[in-house]
């Protein structure tokens, strides 16, 4: 069992009922911390997921229903926790359109998940960090806070604002305890990036094995996909006491593909 060096702090992790989010709790619980899963279903299995992280790792777990597409559920959920001293902003959703083409629905969505949500749940979570003098934001952009690709307009300007959010969160809160930084992960093989493989299969006429090999992973130098695991170690270490002069800056976990 790793060092348990986040042992009694509680981290909210938005968006945890899978992929990164998920994964980065697991990490989080592993390393000591009381952990509150979140996502909009409200389903038994997403309490059940809380219920086994707490017996996998002794620590206490609880999920909290909210969506993060709404101002209210995003101070409600941080609220309903009690507070948190760790706040990880990784809940995200993507859509594939040209700019012309892009459902205007569609384009609200995601900035109200991907960028907006950030928002509010920081500006819930600072008032009681600032209480106990520690506290650590870590918001999920992508290597898309970084760079662009066509037809993803809403993801691109969402995660490229949540990258600014994350430098202003440092800012306000230099020299409290609290840092806030984001994690920039290339290519995970999560439900967000299996949904867009039938799509690519289609637009580009290739198999799976191509679209992930030509397609996805043609960004990616190493040529593998990141996991969620490292996306775990890395907010474990932003967590850490190591990293308590890193603030408002970016870490990527691209496999290279921002040094490209
Ligand atoms: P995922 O689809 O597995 O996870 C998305 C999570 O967000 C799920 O838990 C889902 O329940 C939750 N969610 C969606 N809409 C919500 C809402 N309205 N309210 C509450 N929760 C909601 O995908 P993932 O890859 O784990 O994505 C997690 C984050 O990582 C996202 O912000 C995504 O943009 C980012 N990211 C992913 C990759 C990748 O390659 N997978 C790369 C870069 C960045």
């Amino acid at each position: 069992m790793a060092e348990r060096v986040l042992g009694g702090r509680r981290a909210v992790v938005t968006g945890s009922n899978s992929g990164i989010g998920l994964g980065i709790a697991r990490s989080l619980a592993e390393a000591g911390a009381d952990v509150v899963l979140n996502s909009f279903t409200d389903r038994d299995e997403d309490h059940a997921l809380a219920r086994d992280l707490a017996a996998e790792f002794g620590v206490t777990a609880r999920y909290i229903a909210a969506d993060m597409s709404r101002a209210e559920d995003c101070r409600r959920l941080v609220e309903e926790a009690g507070g948190c001293d760790i706040l990880v902003n990784n809940a995200g959703i993507q859509h594939v359109a040209p700019i012309d083409e892009f459902p205007v629905e569609r384009w609200d969505q995601i900035i109200a998940i991907n960028l907006s949500s950030a928002f509010h749940g920081t500006a819930a979570a600072l008032p009681g960090m600032r209480e106990r003098g520690w506290g650590r934001v870590v918001n999920i952009a992508s290597a898309h806070g970084l760079t662009a690709s066509p037809y993803k307009s809403a993801y691109v300007a969402a995660k490229h604002g949540v990258v600014g959010l994350t430098k202003v969160t440092a800012l306000e809160c230099a020299g409290q305890g609290i840092t806030c930084n984001a994690i920039c992960p290339g290519y995970v093989l999560t439900p967000i990036v299996e949904k867009q493989i039938p799509d690519q299969m289609k637009t580009h006429g290739m198999s799976r094995e191509d679209v992930i090999a030509k397609v996805m992973l043609a960004r990616q130098p190493s040529g593998q996909f990141a996991t969620v695991e490292q996306m775990g170690g890395t907010a474990v270490f932003l967590c850490s006491e190591a990293a308590a002069q890193i603030t408002g800056t970016t870490i990527s976990v691209d496999g290279g593909w921002t040094a490209l």
